[in-house]
């Protein structure tokens, strides 16, 4: 007995554009490029370093003479920028070293501005790092005798920092310390020194996220005590997110950006929507982790992966992506087409 198929008379093949990988990539909506990335850079002081993050496998600590090297690599791969973060001498209280103008930061713009001056370099501007306590402002003795981050004691370092990045050479600073004016502050402190023309971008809604972990291996910066949920934002708001992003614009940030990136897809897509400004995305240390340990164990095919984390991310609506990926991404986009 023969069954009798009836289709409906007119139904929308969608699989006729997907019947090569030529065709397909005709109609691919969202695409790649090394041109969307910003690799972070960790440096730190001393001779002939590149010591390998556990946490974060194929991610280093560099030392200074090390970034000439790595900056010729990044163009030859055609990624336009960094992210510095510091890893400074000696760790103190006021997080000295983060506004110091031989700082490891400011020393390893100065390297890098000299080896390749078309590279952005980017610097985080943040105390974290710097403190002995590990955390992102000044520490005081809140009114009920805990000690808690001063707001606004923390704002003239921040702004102080940022400056001498500036001086070193920095093409934007970019601060992390997720304290409310501080994009204010740092505008009117980069102006009042002759900096009219350096950009801010901003960690505008950066989430206290369990993501961050392997991060603080690589930057040494795990706070001594309590953790950052008095500065950083809740993961759990949303709207809160876009009055943060909202207020820094306001501010007079330049370039804002949602971080971790992987799950706060939504907020990216809503931020496109609202705003206008160039907005980045920051696919942080543990979203990288992930993949990687997967990867090693054989459970995920890691370039297949990686692409489809950072195509989301993108098609979320970021046009910058901050991310640990974007060497080995950069190789595999100028490589042959993927297959599958
Ligand atoms: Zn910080």
């Amino acid at each position: 007995m023969t069954t009798t198929r009836t289709l409906p008379q007119a139904f929308r093949r969608f699989r006729r554009l997907r019947r090569s990988e030529a065709l397909r990539g005709l109609v691919r909506e969202t695409r790649l490029s090394p041109q969307d990335f910003v690799y972070p850079l960790f440096v730190a002081h001393g001779d002939n370093l590149r010591r390998e993050i556990e946490s974060m496998p194929g991610q280093h600590q560099l030392s200074l003479d090390q970034l000439a090297a790595e900056a010729e690599e990044l163009r030859s791969l055609g990624i336009p920028a960094v992210l510095l973060f510091g890893l400074p001498a000696a760790k103190d209280d006021a997080g000295s070293e983060a506004y110091d103008p031989d700082g490891i930061v400011q020393r390893a713009v100065r390297t890098l501005k000299q080896a390749a001056p078309d590279l952005v370099v980017i610097t985080d501007v943040c105390l974290c790092e710097y403190t002995s306590h590990g955390h992102c402002g000044v520490v005081v003795d809140g009114p009920d005798g805990q000690a808690e981050v001063d707001n606004d004691e923390t704002l003239p370092l921040l702004a102080r920092t940022a400056v001498s990045h500036a001086q070193a050479g920095a093409d934007v600073v970019a601060p992390s310390d997720m304290m409310d004016g501080r994009v204010a502050a740092i505008r009117q402190a980069l102006d009042e020194a002759g900096f009219a023309a350096t950009p801010i971008m901003a960690y505008a809604a950066k989430q206290a996220s369990a993501f961050y972990g392997p991060f603080r291996v690589a930057a040494e910066s795990a706070p001594q005590f309590g953790d950052r949920r008095g500065y950083q934002m809740d993961p759990a708001n949303a709207r809160e997110a876009l009055l943060e992003i909202e207020a820094d614009i306001e501010e007079g940030a330049d370039i804002v950006m949602v971080k971790p990136a992987l799950p706060n897809l939504d907020i990216i897509a809503r931020a496109r929507q609202e705003f206008d400004l160039p907005l980045a995305a920051y696919n942080v240390s543990g979203e990288y982790a992930m993949v990687k340990a997967a990867a090693a164990a054989g459970y995920l095919d890691e370039r297949l992966v990686t692409l489809e984390v950072l195509t989301a991310i993108k098609r979320a609506g970021a046009d910058i992506i901050i991310t640990y990926h974007a060497k080995e991404v950069a190789k595999w986009l100028s490589g042959p087409r993927l297959s599958s």
